[in-house]
């Protein structure tokens, strides 16, 4: 079955054409929009003709092209890692956070990776194809189902981070951003979404130039180019100084102050030398730094540094007048780092 014919691909104009096209009348169209936003499949589509619904589904039409097929609940945090399959049998992952202010999902937005990052479970088989827009948005309606209550919301913030690049799937990823901030849809917040990049310079200018807005987040992992080489292949084609001047670009067109994740591998960028080198290479920027235990990946073989040497380095960052945090490490019990359940899957210790 082709992916086009997944309707939550569709925004609410491009329904409305595609109802008239199926001689329907038009407010058909907001009735479909609102179910599919709800999570519900074409057989729970009461308020619309069962001929048309029949008809949908002989022309290969499906409503949601994203299943949940298992969850792992994290004992210490609450945490809950979800394992998603699509149409075409791939299997894709994303994680729930709970925080006091409301419940953070991390999207995927490829099958696998090509950006090659040593330290990532995602990009171990390289990249198998692009998500589309419905179905990085399915994601995120079908976990919003099962965690909503009458009076709160089950996914207030929304984090690209998953398994993927987004700016290597650029398009779906800007139609996702516009289908889930619609009022008419799950109307949640531009500002409540961040993605994460490893530093496709060109995708981020063009990014603000097209009008979207997410909180920038580098995935910089490095203080100089030579060392960043080593963990991130991306590292060849863009400089630390390329990266800094498109964040400037688009810090200066959307006002959103950037934040730089750096997972902490020991013995590697995790020196008060690195940390000296850091602070000088961010000065002056409107920035924030995220420091990141990083996970242990047993087919990359490298460690996380140690609470020692991770708030020895926050101290030094903080002596230069640096905004800097350490992030909690969530659902670690629970193979909560990028691509660890689906490998688990993928190498058949992890049943469906
Ligand atoms: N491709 C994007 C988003 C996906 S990865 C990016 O590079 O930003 C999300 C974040 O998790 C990135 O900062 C990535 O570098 C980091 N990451 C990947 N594997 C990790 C691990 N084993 N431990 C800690 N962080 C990891």
């Amino acid at each position: 079955m082709s992916q086009s014919k997944l309707l939550l691909d569709m925004n609410i104009d491009e329904l409305s054409g595609f109802v008239l096209a199926h001689s329907q009348p038009l407010f058909r169209a907001k009735q479909l929009y609102e179910w599919l936003n709800k999570g519900a499949d074409l057989d729970e589509m009461k308020n619309l003709p069962i001929a048309f619904l029949s008809t949908l589904k002989d022309e290969g039409y499906r409503a949601q092209g994203v299943k949940i097929v298992k969850r792992l609940t994290s004992q210490k945090d609450g945490t809950i890692k979800y394992l998603y399959s699509l149409s075409d049998g791939n299997v894709i992952e994303g994680v729930l956070m709970k925080y006091k202010y409301g419940n953070t999902l991390c999207v995927s937005t490829q099958v696998g990776c090509r950006m090659g990052c040593v330290f990532c479970a995602s990009t171990l088989d390289g990249l198998v194809r692009n998500l589309t827009a419905g179905e990085i948005l399915g994601q995120v309606i079908a976990v919003n189902r099962e965690n909503s209550t009458e009076d709160s919301r089950g996914v207030t913030n929304i984090v690209l981070m998953g398994s993927g690049e987004p700016l290597d799937n650029y398009d779906n990823v800007c139609k996702f951003l516009s289908l889930v901030s619609d009022e008419k849809g799950l109307n949640i917040s531009r500002r409540n979404v961040s993605l994460s990049t490893c530093g496709l310079c060109e995708k981020i200018r063009q990014l603000a130039d097209d009008g979207y807005s997410p909180t920038m987040t580098i995935s910089l992992h490095a203080p100089n180019d030579e060392m960043r080489k080593e963990i991130m292949p991306i590292a060849k084609k863009y400089s630390i100084s390329d990266i800094i001047s498109a964040v400037k670009y688009y810090f200066d067109k959307t006002g959103r102050r950037i934040i730089f994740e750096y997972s902490m591998i020991s013995g590697k960028n995790d020196t008060e030398d690195c940390a000296r080198e850091l602070a000088k290479v961010i000065k002056g920027l409107s920035c924030h730094i995220n420091l990141i235990p990083l996970n242990y990946v047993k087919e990359r073989g490298l460690d996380g540094s140690s609470k020692k040497n991770i708030y020895r380095f926050q101290a030094i960052l903080e002596g230069h007048g640096v905004s800097v945090t350490v992030r909690r490490s969530m659902g670690s019990d629970i193979e909560g780092a990028c691509g660890q359940l689906r490998r688990k899957v993928l190498e058949g210790n992890e049943s469906l």
